[in-house]
């Protein structure tokens, strides 16, 4: 017997219903992006692997341990795209977009690499959609992102979301916050993981979010305390804008985000599951990253944007019972009995030709199982033909919402039926 294949490992398949929830967020995405002027953005696959060494930072997770990176053919080094932003700002100054008017407002919807421990929530291929703003910016433009982003998810079904945020503060203060935290964990460095006890010297900041470092962060020095002027202001703007908004936040002192280019105001997007039991799961975050450019080859450009994980973001539509619009039937049918199914089979056909959206379960013989599944469905009105009903040309209409039954004569049934959905949606 020839081998049969799987898929890599931390790479899946996207199909049937988590098909359907990624087309619905990619909408839902596309919508709001336009109603805030964002335009949509294609970047490669890969790309050379400096742009995220440079961009990303040398001493971040995904450089030093996550990156799909090999030399092509022609003796390139190239890497398959662990993240978004970097690509774009490479575009950014490839193509000269800070000739344009200011800010250039892409957003992606695509899918990212990182070779990571495979486990739940954590793939090696994974989508994300984002948004940046290139080019102008302020803490209005971090504020509009973050209403953005949660306005989609609240239209998703996603509504317990809290926003975590803190500011990073920018190359001044920051350096000095770094040499005072240096400080700090060496002297502490009994309380370090292995991970950080490499990082701490290279990348201190990153030791404030390990998960494993709890007890090092209760007298850790914070960067709130360090902040310039200019970085206070800026911050206390941003979260102002949120208090307008009514945005739900809290302040996270620890929240630093891994990757180099972040700078400033920095945010990470929580949602609360509806089982305690279940940890909180960052959804996506982003925040400031006005040195991007420079890294990259150019001068320091005001820049702000974000980054949304589908899966998670799907994985809780899941978990809140979202059901999509496309998956609603206006009308289920339930049967009973060999007659009754042919009858049933007869006015599926004749519902969807006259442009209702119909469904059936023709497998399941128990009407409470159908009925059930009528309402987990959303319907707004079940017929039922059972055995009786079958020999009586006649169906039953059960009104979802209220429960209530009537019985009515098989002939004129579809012209009755979408009246009544007519009359509904006018309520
Ligand atoms: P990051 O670019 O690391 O800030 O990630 C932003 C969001 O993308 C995270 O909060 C996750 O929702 C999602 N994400 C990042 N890495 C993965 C992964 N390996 N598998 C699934 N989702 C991921």
């Amino acid at each position: 017997m020839p081998k049969k294949f799987q898929s890599l490992s931390g790479m899946h398949d996207v199909f049937g219903y988590q098909f359907d929830y990624f087309e619905r967020v990619r909408e839902v995405v596309l919508k709001n992006a336009k109603i805030y002027g964002f335009h949509g953005f294609e970047m490669p696959i890969a790309e050379n692997k400096e742009v995220f060494t440079r961009g990303v930072g040398k001493h971040t997770d995904i450089v030093e341990k996550e990156m799909y990176s090999f030399k092509t053919k022609g003796g390139d080094d190239i890497s398959l795209r662990p993240e978004g932003t970097a690509p774009i700002m490479r575009a950014y100054i490839e193509h000269g977009l800070y000739t344009r008017p200011q800010p250039v407002k892409f957003f992606y919807f695509a899918p990212f690499f990182r070779y990571e421990r495979p486990q739940a929530g954590r793939y090696r291929q994974f989508w994300q959609f984002g948004f940046e703003s290139i080019g102008k910016g302020g803490p209005v433009v971090d504020a509009q992102i973050i209403v953005l982003v949660y306005n989609i998810l609240k239209e998703l079904g996603v509504c317990d979301v809290v926003v975590e945020i803190n500011n990073m503060g920018d190359d001044v203060c920051r350096g000095e916050f770094k040499k005072v935290l240096k400080k700090y964990l060496k002297k502490n460095s009994s309380f370090l993981c292995e991970d950080c006890k490499k990082r701490k010297d290279k990348n201190p900041l990153r030791v404030l979010d390990c998960k494993k470092c709890v007890k090092i962060k209760e007298e850790a020095p914070q960067i709130v305390d360090y902040l310039c002027d200019s970085c206070e202001e800026d911050f206390k703007s941003v979260l102002e804008f949120l208090e307008e908004l009514k945005i739900p936040y809290d302040l996270n002192p620890f929240l630093v985000r891994g990757l180099d280019y972040y700078m400033g105001t920095v945010y990470e997007f929580f949602a609360r599951r509806k089982d305690e039991e279940s940890p909180s799961f960052a959804l996506g975050g982003g925040g400031r990253y006005d040195g991007l450019a420079e890294l990259l080859g150019d001068e320091v450009r005001p820049a702000t944007g974000v980054a949304m994980g589908v899966e998670r973001v799907v994985e809780l539509m899941r978990e809140n019972k979202v059901i999509l619009e496309s998956e609603k039937p206006q009308v289920f049918i339930a049967q009973l009995g060999e007659l009754a199914k042919k009858k049933a089979l007869v006015l599926f056909e004749e519902l969807k030709k006259s442009g209702i959206s119909v469904s059936e379960s023709f497998g399941q013989d128990s009407l409470k199982s159908q009925i059930s599944r009528a309402d987990k469905m959303g319907a707004f009105l079940t017929i039922i033909i059972g055995k009786e009903e079958a020999v009586e040309d006649r169906m039953i209409l059960r009104d979802m919402d209220s429960g209530e039954q009537e019985k009515i004569k098989t002939s004129g049934a579809v012209k009755e039926i979408k009246e009544r959905i007519k009359k509904s949606k006018k309520k």
